[in-house]
């Protein structure tokens, strides 16, 4: 078995772009928008921004308070699409239950859009066009194309289908011509359908929800899921997958922490690269 690195391909993508961004002279400026006082958000937003700084991006950060008004938070929004200092937006989910996800997140211009989950750019990932594509799956493809892992012609599984992960991956994964199946909740037999998947992305948010009965032999594993699990007093965080359970029989597998984490940060930061050189006609 194989670990997949998260830690070490981030750095690498880090590292390009941070010469990539020094050499082109080009001034990137993420504005990062939080809403309330989520620890775990707080714990993302302040690493987001320490990150941005190590390649050389900027970030305006905006800390509203939880009983903030919907109409306050999109109206900063819309201050900030028009702010021509800013090139991407990033809106810390998740959003206090009073506001609607769905209308602020379509309020951030797409072209503005870091995350890629704006509907027209969600549409145009749909279609195979696309504009910018959602941080966690981008860093997925990118893991199994630095450990050139095949894609094409795999029967690949995806347990989950949110509109941040499950759907994006399945669609990305799909592009690139796997043969992919959707789980969820409400999946029956689901270890059935898993143990035919040559890739398996697990995106459910249960703490060790994949056991070994449910993994075929050498199956490449990517594990997305984030659980804080509180041991002895200590938090400890878990993935979605038994990874001591499975471990000896898949080929690769994304531990966690240090697997897909690391990635999603990377790609955050590219994706606020690539539409700082969009707006400013740097690239077609
Ligand atoms: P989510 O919105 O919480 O959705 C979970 C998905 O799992 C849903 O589609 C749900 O099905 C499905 N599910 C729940 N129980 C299931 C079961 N027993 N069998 C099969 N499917 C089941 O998911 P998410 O936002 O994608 O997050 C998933 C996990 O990834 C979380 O731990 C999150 O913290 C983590 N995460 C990590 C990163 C990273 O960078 N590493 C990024 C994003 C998220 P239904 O649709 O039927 O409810």
């Amino acid at each position: 078995m194989k670990i997949i690195d998260g830690k070490l391909v981030s750095s690498y993508y880090k590292e390009n772009l941070k010469t990539l961004i020094s050499s082109k002279g080009i001034n990137v400026t993420l504005a990062v928008i939080l809403v309330g006082n989520n620890p775990a958000s707080k714990i993302y937003v302040s690493n987001k921004t320490k990150e941005c700084r190590e390649v050389g991006i900027e970030t305006k950060d905006f800390y509203l308070p939880s009983d903030t008004p919907e109409n306050e938070l999109l109206n900063l929004i819309k201050e900030l699409n028009n702010d021509n200092e800013v090139d991407a937006i990033l809106v810390q989910l998740p959003l206090p239950k009073h506001m609607d996800e769905f209308k602020v997140l379509s309020t951030i211009s797409p072209s503005k859009d870091v995350d890629g989950f704006h509907p027209e750019n969600i549409g145009k990932l749909a279609v195979g066009k696309p504009f910018i594509e959602p941080c966690t799956p981008k860093g997925i493809i990118r893991l199994l194309d630095y450990y050139e892992i095949g894609i094409e012609g795999k029967r690949a599984v995806v347990i989950g289908r949110s509109n941040i992960v499950g759907k994006p991956i399945s669609l990305m994964l799909l592009h690139r011509n796997a043969t992919v199946t959707i789980c969820h909740s409400k999946t029956q037999n689901i270890e059935n359908i898993t143990k035919e998947a040559d890739i398996l992305i697990v995106a459910v948010g249960k703490p060790n929800f994949v056991k070994r009965n449910m993994i075929k032999e050498n199956a490449v594993i990517i594990d997305v899921g984030i659980n804080r699990l509180e041991i002895n007093n200590e938090y400890k965080v878990v993935g979605d997958v038994d990874f001591e359970d499975v471990k000896e029989i898949c080929s690769y597998i994304t531990p966690v922490p240090g697997g897909v984490g690391p990635m999603t940060r990377a790609m955050l930061l590219e994706n606020a690269y690539q539409l700082a050189m969009h707006r400013k006609k740097m690239c077609k």
